[in-house]
């Protein structure tokens, strides 16, 4: 089994990142890429657990960017974490998360939530603050029940909270892959609140830009967004990508590797990697 799309407690997932080895172990996964929001904190001792445990580990990151002032993530596989330049666009990209984090927690105050407090809590809580991190702030602070309530009233999609970060643009973000040695995937693809002929936009310029792959299965999703997608790499002459979007155990929709097959004519991300693996069952 592989799957290439996880998370770690050095963004927003709930397991260390050898936590997350066991578990893929445990699982039956031998192909796993580590790829956390926005940093590569964790890869070098997933790399450690992945060794002693007999994983294949794929060095990854997913990075936030922007196309038309819609998120946009953009998964960097097979990266060099040393690349210069990709340490340095993690930098700016912390540096943005941080500011961002600021005005949200503003615009909480706005609404009657003790935003500082908030802040404090995140802060206390991640190196690097992601939306998770404020929506279990909101829980724990009794402001909502469950962090899907912190995203329905306050962090999600047409809330006062979801602001419009100034992300780098989507071909800026594919070329630190690039940069990085790495290749890159555009993430959930379903995700997006884009029109088909949109992401028939977004996905000229992503493979224009140097993309190369498209994640044709994404955790849970549904059997036609599969056949979507692999239409669309068809299309776009793009590889595929599997990936479970796995953040922790509490998460059950998302569980480690229980993904769907590669539908068959979509050439697979990991084709030319020296990777041997079942994909069957
Ligand atoms: P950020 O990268 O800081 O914008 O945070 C986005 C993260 O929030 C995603 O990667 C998900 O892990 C999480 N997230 C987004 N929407 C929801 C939701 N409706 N319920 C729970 N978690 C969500
Ligand atoms: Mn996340
Ligand atoms: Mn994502
Ligand atoms: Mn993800």
């Amino acid at each position: 089994m592989i799957d290439l799309h996880t998370h770690s407690d050095r963004s927003d997932g709930a397991l260390s990142p050898q936590e997350l080895l066991v578990r893929a172990a445990a699982a039956g996964i031998k192909v796993l890429a580590l790829t956390d929001h926005d940093t590569t904190a964790g890869l070098e001792s997933a790399a450690h657990a992945a060794t002693d445990l007999g994983v294949h580990l794929v060095p990854g990151v997913e990075i936030s960017a922007a196309w038309r002032s819609q998120g946009i993530h953009v998964l960097g596989l097979w990266i060099d974490p040393e690349s210069g330049l990709l340490r340095q666009a993690l930098a700016g990209q912390a540096e943005r998360r941080r500011s961002r984090l600021r005005a949200i927690c503003a615009q909480l105050s706005s609404k009657g939530l003790p935003g500082e407090q908030l802040r404090a809590d995140v802060e206390a809580r991640a190196e690097l603050p992601t939306r998770t991190h404020l929506a279990a702030a909101l829980v724990d602070g009794g402001f909502v029940r469950r962090p899907q309530d912190a995203f329905r009233l306050y962090l999600g999609r047409g809330r006062a909270a979801q602001l419009a970060t100034d992300w780098p643009p989507l071909a800026e973000v594919v070329a630190w892959v690039r940069a990085a040695g790495g290749i890159a995937s555009l993430a959930h693809p379903a995700r997006y609140a884009l029109s088909a002929t949109a992401k028939r936009r977004l996905l000229t310029e992503f493979t224009a830009a140097g993309g190369a792959a498209i994640e044709v299965v994404s955790g849970a999703n549904a059997a036609h967004h599969v056949e979507t997608c692999a239409a669309l790499a068809t299309q776009f002459g793009l590889a595929g990508s599997v990936g479970s979007d796995f953040h922790g155990p509490q998460l059950p929709w998302n569980p480690l590797g229980r993904l769907a097959k590669l539908p068959q004519g979509v050439i697979p991300a990991w084709r030319d990697r020296g990777i041997q693996i079942d994909m069957g069952g």
